[in-house]
């Protein structure tokens, strides 16, 4: 049976997917999508380009469906017919619309050791580039802790996955096996990610497409955790908030890694964790290419999560992501509530305050944006 058929029978029409969804609330999408990719209709890919990925559909699903699972191979279809806009390029490194190029070419660019080390910490493009201050905080919680570790960043290491969910594979095939290598060639006994994305590309595309890895993969939450655990990282001074961590959708739905960086922050003394579990949990409006594709609406959901902090008393929001980090950063200039890395604020937690420069990180991504795609415009925060 084919994922329409599927669908079609098993898919009940309760509607409780559109019920939590960010985007969409009619359920003849339904109808569009089995139609598009069964091969009877075309489809406007506006409908198609709304959706965030979060995932949140498929858990509300009783069925275990949801929108996603249909919508993501309906733009995989879409661009196999009609081919790559600059929207999908600009992730993919190889493009000249890449937009982590464009940064390079406008900003300074931290550079780490590169040496063999048991621990290979890979920031992504994002924590290259752009979250250049996660990055940092976790290199400072890395030297702090006397891990023997080393660092691959930039663009030549690109994992691929944010292309792959652009509908474009190509990057992932020409990278994926290189990337494996180049870790391994570090002597790596364990690989550290700070995006959700290359965490998903390391630890579950990647072993389907070039076998097992021979070395641990874990997401930074992960392996901070296990350093308190161990000793090795002390959190000495107290923050008096009580904070409410933002769960990232790839990494909370997408990887099922949602309990290790609570843990992390409640072993910060003075720290007061909200939402214990990511019951309610919901998506900052950036994913999906909903940030390039309708950036005004991609900010007023980032919005939505200032509120939903404010309701349990909050001052601080944390999160564990390049993408929720930058659009809850863009959300909140006029905020009073403050927003944190989750390796950020353990620092700070370490003794150590990574300086920050939000409304650079703003200028500078918004004026990459508009060199890489056309028709850009910056979103309205009023
Ligand atoms: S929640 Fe599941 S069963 Fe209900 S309408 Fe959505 S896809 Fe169909
Ligand atoms: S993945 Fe998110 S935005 Fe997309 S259809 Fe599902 S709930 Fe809506």
């Amino acid at each position: 049976m084919n994922l329409v058929e599927k669908h079609r029978e098993k898919c009940t029409q309760c509607g409780l997917c559109l019920e939590v969804c960010p985007r969409y609330d009619d359920l003849s999408l339904l109808d569009l999508l089995y139609g598009y990719l069964g091969g009877t209709t075309g489809i406007d890919p506006t409908s198609l380009l709304r959706c965030l990925t979060c995932g949140l559909c498929a858990e509300a699903c009783p069925e275990g469906l949801g929108l996603k699972m249909l919508i993501s191979p309906a733009r995989q279809k879409w661009v196999s017919e009609n081919g790559l806009t600059d929207r999908q390029t600009m992730v993919d490194p190889e493009a000249e619309n890449n937009i982590f190029k464009k940064v390079y070419e406008m900003d300074e660019i931290p550079v780490y050791i590169d040496s063999p080390g048991s621990v290979v910490y890979f920031p992504g493009c994002a924590g290259t580039y752009i979250n250049k201050n996660m990055a940092q905080a976790v290199v400072t919680l890395l030297e702090k802790a006397g891990v023997d570790y080393t660092v691959l960043s930039g663009l030549e290491y690109c994992c691929g996955a944010v292309s792959v969910g652009a509908g474009n594979p190509g990057p992932i095939r020409r990278h994926g096996q290189q990337n494996i290598e180049e870790v391994r060639k570090r002597g790596a006994k364990i690989l550290l990610t700070s995006c959700p994305g290359c965490f998903k590309a390391f630890k579950e595309i990647y072993p389907k497409m070039f076998g097992e890895m021979d070395f641990e993969v874990l997401h930074v939450s992960q392996y901070l955790e296990r350093l308190l655990k161990e000793g090795k990282l002390t959190p000495e001074t107290t923050l008096k908030h009580r904070v409410f961590y933002h769960d990232p959708c790839h990494l909370t739905r997408g990887m099922g890694v949602y309990r290790e960086a609570r843990n992390v922050l409640e072993n910060i003394p003075g720290t007061e964790l909200a939402n214990k579990t990511p019951e309610g949990s919901a998506c900052c409006g950036f994913g999906g290419g909903v940030r390039v594709n309708y950036p005004s609406e991609s900010i007023s959901v980032a919005s939505d999560r200032f509120r939903a902090a404010e309701k349990l008393g909050c001052g601080i929001i944390i999160t564990n992501c390049g993408g929720c980090m930058q659009n809850l950063v863009e959300a909140g200039k006029d905020e009073k509530i403050k927003i944190f890395d989750l390796a950020e604020y353990l620092s700070l937690a370490c003794g150590v305050n990574i300086p920050r420069e939000d409304q650079k990180l703003l200028e500078l991504v918004n004026r990459a944006y508009s060199l890489c795609i056309s028709g850009y415009k910056e979103p309205d925060l009023s």
